[in-house]
């Protein structure tokens, strides 16, 4: 027999994971090669899988995790052994926090060294570590099960609540050659991988009564609202009802943030004053004050208030995880808000004329008030006057997806900047995370091929600001914002011995810009809001890779941004 004949009469563990992850329509692939995965990377290539090269794994393994949430299909990361595998653990586990589908696969050392410690190249146990990190968590050692492998891993990211999921392959599984046919069918196309999950009857009944009687109704969208893509569905319920709604900050355009019964302008207002609020696809985590507290104003009845609530989830042990649920109604959004619009019947009554139009005084107040702030153009910039131009550009742009981390430039962006389309809005998620910002702008630019605009605290771009070379190298279309002011929080603090610098301080006057010019990309410095404009509208239009250094007052700037409460020091200070 040739050679020929036999590679075609055998297939090796490289192109059987290729053949699986494709037979599952996975055709991207987040990476950082080395061994013992560069030749698959190269394989996967040339076998016509897009493979997106990074340079540290903590962002390949964001950039799996927000592709995973735009497409509904899970992010794929692969990384070497030992410190590549824990370096793309931290997007692992944050993607398993925000309920994002994504598969971590590792290449990892012998087994049969690992596990009698006997210090093997990158020796770890992978798996062991992996397992309370994530959703789920495999190891394939045979390359006819490769298939149910990738299988098990792709259903465990997409059913139920979506999730983070490892997969363990070891180096000497790749070079594994079995028969050809037998292989090809030992893969799997996983069947319906996110089953729907109809809600109850009697669960729709119960919450559509607890809906009915409401005086001050309160409909809370979430992130997973905005995953769940039941988009049609929610925008007809919400206006069929007329209930006002507040989205949480990655559900901010799901209905366009200036719709009349968006309630983001008189958050605290609500929030104190519904007495039945329906969450869909949110947690009563720390972002909503846990659902009681001063926040929550009346409080939950058992707080001797009247709140009462109602819980849209597909987790069926996500009700009562802070406060009592009145009405948990479990399914998958689409399919819940659906039974909810169906039951809503002809003689739905819209809300009380004095809750609405208490709303509305509140929004028009509140609004007034932020368009004055907005209109002032102070010298140095501050982030207001920096966000009102983003906030033109995105209402001019707005299929482009918005990236935003930092404290201060997160606050305010989040509610300065409005949003008009559904997944639009990428950010630090439930972990208020830093380092998401250049992953996650990738990932939007790679799966959508819309422009991208990452709004950064200079801060928190450091975390991963040096994939602004990979923004570079696939010539994305991603404008790169840093807002400037010296510092983390602000550039203002000193150390009192003045031996060193502050440890919240940068160095002064850093010129940024320079590291996307550094790769070929555009870099400018903005002093100004029309500069930043200029800029601003010049990387949108022309796709090139861009990084604009505004600079920001640096004395603008709140320590902690708007979660003071959460740092110790304020909290004494109190
Ligand atoms: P936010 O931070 O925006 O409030 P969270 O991440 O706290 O959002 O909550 C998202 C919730 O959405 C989770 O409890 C998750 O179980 C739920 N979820 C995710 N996808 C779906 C879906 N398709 N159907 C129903 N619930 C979903
Ligand atoms: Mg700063």
């Amino acid at each position: 027999m040739t050679t020929e004949t036999l590679e075609r009469e055998t297939i090796d563990g490289f192109h059987l994971v290729i053949d699986a992850l494709k037979l599952n329509d996975i055709d991207t692939i987040f990476a950082l090669p080395g061994i013992p995965i560069t030749d698959f990377l190269r394989i996967a290539q040339a076998e016509g899988m897009k493979v997106i090269s990074f340079r540290h794994e903590q962002h390949a393994g964001n950039a799996a995790a927000a592709a995973g949430f735009l497409t509904q299909k899970p992010g794929i990361c692969f990384t070497v052994s030992a410190p590549g595998f824990l370096n793309g653990l931290t997007a692992l586990a944050n993607a398993t926090t925000n309920c994002f589908p994504m598969i971590l696969i590792s290449g990892s050392s012998e087994r049969e060294i690992v596990d009698l410690q006997q210090g093997d190249y990158e020796e770890m146990d992978q798996l062991a570590i992996a397992k309370p990190l994530c959703k789920a968590a495999f190891r394939v050692l045979h390359a006819e099960d490769i298939g149910v492998g990738i299988a098990r891993a792709v259903r465990s990211a997409l059913s139920g609540r979506p999730g983070g999921v490892y997969l363990d392959l070891p180096a000497k599984l790749f070079a594994q050659s079995i028969d050809r046919e037998a292989g090809q069918n030992s893969l799997i196309k996983v069947v319906d991988p996110a089953p729907r999950q109809i809600p109850a009857p009697d669960a729709v009944e119960r919450a559509l009564a607890l809906l009915k009687g409401a005086k001050k109704p309160l409909v809370i969208l979430g992130k997973g609202a905005a995953y769940a893509r039941a988009d049609d569905e929610i925008r007809s319920f919400i206006e069929k009802t007329g209930i006002p709604y507040l989205p949480m900050s990655m559900a901010k355009g799901l209905l366009p943030d200036n719709h009349g019964q968006s309630a983001s302008a008189a958050r605290s207002y609500v929030l104190a004053e519904a007495d039945v609020v329906m969450l869909v696809g949110a947690r009563l985590n720390w972002l909503l004050s846990h659902g009681k507290g001063k926040t929550w104003g009346a409080g939950s009845a058992k707080e001797g208030g009247n709140q009462q609530f109602i819980q849209v989830d597909i987790s069926p042990t996500e009700a009562d995880s802070n406060v009592a649920i009145a009405a948990p109604l479990v399914g998958d959004i689409g399919s819940c808000i659906a039974a909810l619009n169906a039951g809503l019947g002809n003689g739905w009554q819209k809300p009380p004329a004095d809750w609405t139009g208490g709303i509305a005084d509140r929004k028009d107040k509140n609004l007034t008030k932020m368009a004055e702030t907005l209109a002032k153009n102070p010298s140095p910039m501050n982030f207001h006057s920096a966000l009102n131009v983003i906030r033109e550009a995105v209402k001019a742009r707005p299929d482009a997806i918005v990236v935003n981390e930092g404290a201060n430039t997160l606050d305010f962006a989040r509610s300065i900047v409005d949003m008009y389309e559904p997944r639009k809005r990428l950010d630090v998620g439930t972990w208020g995370i830093m380092g998401i910002g250049m992953g996650f702008a990738v990932a939007a630019a790679v799966t959508t091929g819309k422009p991208v605009i990452a709004i950064e605290g200079d801060s928190a771009f450091g975390f991963s600001g040096m994939e602004v070379e990979t923004i570079c190298r696939y010539n994305l279309p991603v404008c790169v914002i840093v807002f400037n002011n010296n510092g983390i929080y602000k550039g203002t603090d000193v150390n009192p011995l003045g031996d060193a610098m502050a440890p919240t301080q940068f160095v002064k006057e850093a010129r940024y810009e320079m590291m996307m010019q550094a790769f070929g990309g555009v870099g400018v410095r903005a002093d100004t809001p029309e500069q930043l404009k200029k800029a601003l509208d010049e990387a949108v239009s022309s796709g090139k890779p861009t990084l604009i250094n505004a600079i920001i007052d640096e004395t603008a700037g709140t320590e902690s941004g708007r979660i003071t409460s959460l740092n110790p020091a304020m909290a004494k200070k109190k």
